[in-house]
């Protein structure tokens, strides 16, 4: 029999207590007892993250990002000791290792690094002593051998970089839910379970808010073509494999996304002439706001308005800046509407297949929803609404795409 390699990663809901450790210890041996070559990395417990960000809080809350990571990183040394000594009590070779001691480099960029290289000699070294190996995900070290952490749901990533660096056959991401969903079940009754998603989609789909995987790991994942599978770490089935191609099938539609943190701002009575959107926007930049959807009216009487979206949460800053040059630019007036949401439809397929638009246009309409504005990319289309009919605007788009189970 050929061996494999595997890396599996364990959410923090996964190792959240005792029992759930053990339950763990137990997939893992069970994939190292049929013959494969086993590295896991792992999170840190239920929320010890969070609670440990509250302790430094309490003490400093301005505290350094260097002090930050040797602090948060904390946090999932706790939880591969735990497992090595799970693993160990029930009679297999183990050993866990912290990033740095795994050969995880990074930049510098405290509480947000990007992995430079994994320098995989010690994970070879166990492996070829028969170990099971045991990483601490979210964390590595810069050239400086300070500790860094990779920003929040890091860990995902830290599975993708090992996968793609020991050439893994697969990489198996387990968490609370048992896969990839058309759409957020808690909002949409009729979601089901994809079996399988492509990267591009699968990275649409994170960027609007699905929080299965963590983006940075399915951008990795793409460039190193590592395939991943999303599965439940409670239940013993098969989940969604997230690759570059996946088969031909009659879906045009992947899944459906609703975004709420979303803020139209508008620029009103703006002059119609050149260099107008390149100031607009080159302020914007230096503020580092992202740009999400715009929109620019046909100019009437030498006016024309602009409009476009940022994340809710950026709308004042991106409202003052603009105010502040208001008089400059020659408009009238910025105005900013956050009783807004976004609805996405993503899928491969609507790339080689017309009509996408058009059917989800007539599913809002037939359920009396205005559309305010719309923007598409190859495969994404996404409108924006009225934030009161989020939930019912997911649903029809969902079900006009999506066969249900039934
Ligand atoms: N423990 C870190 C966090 O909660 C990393 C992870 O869970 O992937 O963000
Ligand atoms: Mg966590």
């Amino acid at each position: 029999m050929l061996m494999k390699l595997i890396v599996k990663k364990f959410g923090g809901s996964s190792v959240a207590n005792a029992e759930r450790v053990a339950n763990v210890a137990r997939i893992i041996t069970d994939s190292y007892k049929a013959g494969n070559n086993v590295v896991v990395v792992v999170s840190a417990q239920g929320d010890t993250t969070d609670d440990l960000i509250a302790k430094a809080k309490e003490i400093n809350p301005h505290a350094s990002k260097r002090e930050m990571d040797v602090l948060l990183s904390s946090g999932e040394q706790i939880s591969m000791s735990l497992l090595a000594m799970a693993i160990e009590k029930m009679g297999y070779p183990v050993v866990s290792l912290t990033g740095w001691q795994a050969g995880f480099v990074t930049d510098s960029a405290h509480g947000i690094a990007r992995i430079r290289r994994v320098e995989t000699e010690r994970i070879a070294a166990e492996l070829a002593r028969k170990n099971i190996v045991i990483v601490a995900g979210f964390q590595g070290i810069n050239r400086y051998d300070d500790i860094t952490t990779l920003g929040r749901g890091g860990s995902d990533t830290s599975a993708v970089a090992i996968a793609a660096s020991l050439k893994a056959d697969l990489c198996q991401i387990y968490t609370d839910v048992d896969g990839v969903y058309t759409a957020d079940p808690r909002l949409v009754k009729n979601a089901v379970k994809l079996d399988e998603i492509t990267f591009d989609e699968m990275l649409e789909l994170a960027s609007l808010g699905a929080q299965v995987l963590n983006n940075r790991s399915v951008e990795m994942a793409k460039k190193y073509n590592v395939e991943m599978e999303v599965l439940s770490s409670m239940e013993d089935k098969p989940g969604t494999i997230v690759k570059e191609v996946v088969k031909m099938e009659k879906m045009l539609v992947r899944g459906a996304a609703r975004d709420n943190n979303v803020a139209r701002i508008s620029l009103v009575a703006l002059p119609d002439r050149p260099g107008i959107a390149f100031r607009i926007f080159s302020l914007l930049a230096s503020k580092k706001i992202n740009v999400d959807i715009i929109l620019q009216s046909i100019g009437r009487d030498g006016t024309k308005d602009i409009s476009f979206t940022v994340a809710e949460d950026n709308g004042e800053e991106a409202v003052a800046v603009l105010r502040e040059h208001l008089e400059s630019l020659g408009g009238k007036d910025v105005l900013c509407d956050t009783n807004i949401s976004k609805i996405s439809v993503v899928g491969s397929g609507m790339q080689s297949n017309p009509g996408v638009a058009a059917k989800m246009f007539e599913a809002l309409s037939d359920a009396n929803i205005n559309i305010q504005m719309i923007s598409t990319s190859e495969i994404k289309i996404s409108v924006l609404i009225d934030k009161a009919d989020s939930e019912r605007a997911l649903n029809v788009v969902h079900d006009a795409f999506i066969p249900t189970a039934k």
